[in-house]
């Protein structure tokens, strides 16, 4: 080894060795006769220091010589350091330096490697790897890496056996665009890369593997967000012989596992809402639960008083932000230009000030009395000091807005502690959701998932209304979790497959395998799977999963350190018979 210790490793006990550091130098601090080094590598950073008069002079120039991140091997003796720093494990000490090699130069970083950096997220992306050698950044994959080990720790406890599935297959409906990869021996034909494992998990369970899962790469071309990234990885899992119960209890217990063992945190028992509660209550299908300020719906109380925007609404609701009463005029405008800006598409904000003196002042004050206002505030379970918001419109619309104001005084209220955690399992989803572009039923969560059997008569008559095994795990309002109960027979895999609008041939030709596999004795099965980047995220405490992928995509989807995608050489698509035509 080149090196005796680590440059995170040394301590006032150590004194008097001697020792060989090796790192990279993040600062130099020369006062003439006397240079100081901060050495670092992925333990933390230790000082060393050359001193005219006992440094040998030629040592001395070759210190002042040294540059930002040369990587370097430094051996001496431990000393105890006059003024420490007890910002730093290694403070009390510094390393009295006999002999310096520079084992590799290097050119000045583009940006500066410390926790506080001067690079932007560009060209921070650009030169990832030099990024990568900042602590902050460093210690999201440490994190990540932790979560992988407990998370294998507690599904091979649990009899769980990790199989990998291939990464060249045929599409897998998981709701978006396939990635696809062209066949060089088959030519004019190609692979898919796998949205998610889906029908191969499935297939190993009419294998008999019982349990498995597996931490996994999966692709999906869609347009990118802060949680979202063209590849990204899944802990995905299924079993057999099992009840949806089972299921949410088994990963709940991942969840806890990895909350205890990861953040030392024992979760909270995890809550249960159905779909149709979170939609009601929160206006969104993953509420975050870190605080209350539920959904009041106000039709009865507040129609046929004169006030035509809401006697002519299909929907009145509101929530009531403990505390803002103070708001002030300005703030309640500004509230109410962003509810109207296009992104959240609400025509107006109504809101209603509870005043400390119990007076009730609002903005419709014309329309309705103290008396009227009291009975709202009621509603709410406001109390003086109180803001109570009202949006209206069509039902679906104005839900949709009232969950983004929801979370929006959730945020300003400070209301979103990112060191509180708050797990929820959303249940019974609707089986069907209909999807106004194509004018037809898409699978809600994939075709594989089993409906409701009670609500089986229903995809007859109301398929809307179909509801199905499945369920979310939902944390702090970000979806961690999705997964089903499947189907496990030809006949209902058929029937769902035809209220999807395939024909039986396409059905067929896609997943003609999976129907006939379920032909030769399929046991009953279920699984989910879990946004591992997600999940990183959340324990880390960002909003970005990016932070927590070695070598993300930028929003356009382009590694702009490799530069990829790329065009690539006329060799290569003339072996895959391919020729490049791009529409104008
Ligand atoms: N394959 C599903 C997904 O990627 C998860 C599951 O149903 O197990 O969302």
């Amino acid at each position: 080894m080149l090196r005796t210790h680590t440059c995170g490793e040394l301590r006032l006990e150590n004194i008097n060795q001697e020792v060989s550091l090796a790192g990279w130098v993040q600062r130099v601090r020369n006062k003439g006769g006397l240079i100081w080094v901060d050495l670092r590598d992925r333990y933390g950073v230790t000082q060393l220091i050359f001193e005219e008069g006992s440094t040998d002079k030629n040592l001395l120039e070759k210190a002042a010589q040294l540059g930002r991140e040369f990587v370097v091997k430094a051996s001496g003796l431990v000393i105890e350091r006059t003024s420490k720093n007890d910002k730093i494990p290694t403070g009390s000490i510094e390393i009295k330096v006999s002999d310096l090699e520079v084992l590799n130069p290097a050119k000045v970083p583009p940006f500066i490697i410390e926790d506080e950096t001067d690079g932007g997220d560009d060209l921070r992306m650009k030169y990832r790897y030099l990024d990568l050698r900042r602590n902050v950044v460093r210690e999201k994959l440490q994190l990540r890496h932790r979560m992988m080990q407990e998370t294998r720790k507690y599904m091979d406890a649990q009899n769980f056996i990790e199989v990998e599935t291939p990464v060249l297959i045929k599409s897998t409906p998981e709701g978006a665009r396939d990635f696809v990869v062209p066949s060089r021996v088959n030519p004019g034909e190609f692979y898919a890369l796998p949205q998610s494992p889906q029908t191969f998990k499935q297939l190993l369970m009419v294998s008999g593997f019982d349990r498995y899962f597996q931490i996994v790469k999966c692709f999906r071309d869609e347009d990118l967000r802060a949680d979202r990234q063209p590849e990204f990885t899944q802990i995905d899992c299924e079993m057999s012989f099992v009840s949806q119960e089972d299921i949410l209890n088994t990963f709940e217990g991942l969840t806890r596992h990895l909350f205890r063992e990861v953040m030392g945190i024992e979760l909270e028992e995890v809550k249960r809402m159905t779909f149709a509660d979170a939609m009601k209550y929160y206006g969104n299908d993953k509420p975050d639960l870190r605080f209350d300020m539920k959904f009041v719906e106000l039709n009865e109380l507040v129609k046929g008083k004169g006030f035509g925007i809401f006697d002519s609404a299909e929907l009145i609701v509101g929530i009531c932000a403990k505390g803002a009463a103070e708001y002030t005029r300005k703030q309640l405008d500004e509230l109410t230009d962003w509810v109207k800006r296009p992104q959240i598409g609400a025509k107006g904000l109504v809101h209603v000030k509870y005043n400390s003196d119990g007076s009730l002042k609002s903005t419709v004050d014309k329309f309705y009395s103290q008396d009227d206002l009291n009975a709202w505030a009621e509603a709410f379970g406001a109390e003086p000091g109180d803001l109570m918001l009202v949006l209206s419109g069509d039902a679906k619309s104005v839900r949709k807005q009232l969950s983004e104001l929801r979370l929006k005084m959730g945020e300003d209220l400070g209301l979103r502690d990112r060191t509180v955690f708050k797990p929820l399992w959303v249940v019974d989803f609707p089986l069907l959701e209909w999807d106004e572009e194509t004018s037809r039923f898409h699978a809600m969560h994939h075709p594989f998932t089993s409906p409701k059997k009670e609500d089986i008569p229903l995809l007859e008559t109301n398929p809307g209304a179909v509801r199905a095994n499945a369920y979310d795990l939902v944390i702090n309002g970000v979806e961690i979790g999705g997964g089903s109960i499947r189907i496990h027979d030809k006949t209902t895999q058929q029937l769902m497959f035809k209220h999807l609008g395939f024909s039986e041939e396409e059905a067929q030709k896609q997943f003609g395998f999976l129907m006939e596999a379920f032909e030769y004795g399929a046991p009953p099965h279920g699984g989910i799977a879990f946004g591992f980047d997600r999940l990183c995220a959340i324990f880390g405490g960002s909003d970005s999963i990016r932070d927590y992928i070695a070598f993300p995509k930028n929003n356009s989807g382009r590694d702009v350190m490799i530069d990829s995608p790329s065009t690539i050489a006329e060799e290569q698509l003339e072996e895959l018979s391919i020729r490049v035509q791009l529409k104008k």
